[in-house]
């Protein structure tokens, strides 16, 4: 998306990319949080055009409907479930597993279910903290430490946890205190669950710069408004201001990346972060 289009994309067929892993089958499944949306959305679209079982859960029962009908017209090879849940409700967490583990035998999760809130620490509502806190690091914890027993029983105990990070888990910027602070801890969450697997239960975070999803086409207006700014100035200057590349991703570049790094393509991809920022954390301009 380029800095003048502020829209969401659509996803093509070929917009997907396959891999040829013994993996990917339908007698595997994997959960995609988020799957209602942007990037979740993506995520749970290319696994199941993988082949793969995919339980997609997410609040939003309309947009994963919406997800299910699409990779239905798309006529992709995997199955996709819905559970609607909420991440900050346990019983919820344990009704996804549940259900993924009725349909299939559970081997890769994708934790990307996200929110973000802008406002300067001494504003910040710290309701709003812990519900960031809850849904972006709690269930991601809590979902991986109820999957990792199904996949550690499973035949070859071999299977992979996806942690969506961003390049705000990596530096930050100003009034994002809770989705800064998340942001670092799903990485700590990741090398953690890299360092109890041993090498059959890889874990990974994927950071990115900004992707084309609703929360961020959303939150242009809220920081046009804090910095005083036009919108157009918000993706131009503020958003891709220390990228090279001057568009943003799509939100299935994003589920691609899932999809390598769920494959054998990625077998030494263990507690790493795949940074894909356009160059925002690597270099300067003078
Ligand atoms: P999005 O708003 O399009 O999707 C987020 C999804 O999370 C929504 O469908 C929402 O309903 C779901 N969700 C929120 N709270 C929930 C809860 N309590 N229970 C269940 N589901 C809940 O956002 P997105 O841009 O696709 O973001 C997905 C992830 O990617 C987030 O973790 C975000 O931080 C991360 N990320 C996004 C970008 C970006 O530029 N879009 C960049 C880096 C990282």
């Amino acid at each position: 998306m380029k800095g003048s289009d502020i829209r969401v994309p659509e996803i093509d067929a070929e917009d997907i990319e396959t891999v040829n892993d013994n993996g990917f089958t339908e007698e595997n499944c994997a959960i995609v949080t988020g799957a209602a949306s942007g990037i979740g959305r993506a995520t749970a679209i290319a696994l199941a055009a993988n082949g793969l079982t995919v339980v997609g859960t997410d609040i939003d029962i309309d947009g994963l409907r919406e997800m299910k009908n699409k990779v239905t017209n798309l006529g992709l090879d995997g199955a996709v479930e819905t559970v609607q849940a909420d991440l900050t409700v346990d019983d919820d967490i344990e009704a996804i597993v549940k259900a993924a583990n009725s349909v299939g035998q559970i081997r890769y999760l994708a934790n990307i279910a996200g929110l973000q809130h802008i406002d300067p620490i001494d504003e910040f509502p710290p309701e709003k903290f812990d519900l960031m806190y809850q849904v972006m690091v709690r269930a991601p914890f809590h979902l991986s430490q109820l999957v990792i027993p199904h996949i550690a029983e499973s035949e070859n105990g071999k299977g992979c946890i996806g942690n969506m990070a961003s390049v705000h888990g990596h530096y930050v910027t100003s009034d994002k205190v809770g989705y800064n602070t998340s942001k670092f801890a799903i990485r700590g969450l990741t090398q953690s669950i890299a360092a109890e697997g041993d090498g059959n239960i890889r874990s990974f975070s994927v950071s990115t710069g900004y992707v084309s999803t609703p929360l961020v086409v959303d939150q242009i207006p809220d920081t046009a408004k804090s910095k005083g700014i036009t919108e157009q100035e918000v993706v131009e200057d503020v958003m891709l201001g220390q990228s090279r590349n001057t568009n943003m991703m799509d939100p299935i570049d994003v589920g691609n990346l899932f999809v390598i790094g769920f494959s054998n393509l990625a077998s030494h991809l263990n507690g790493g972060d795949l940074m894909f920022d356009g160059g925002m954390t690597s270099t300067y301009q003078l």
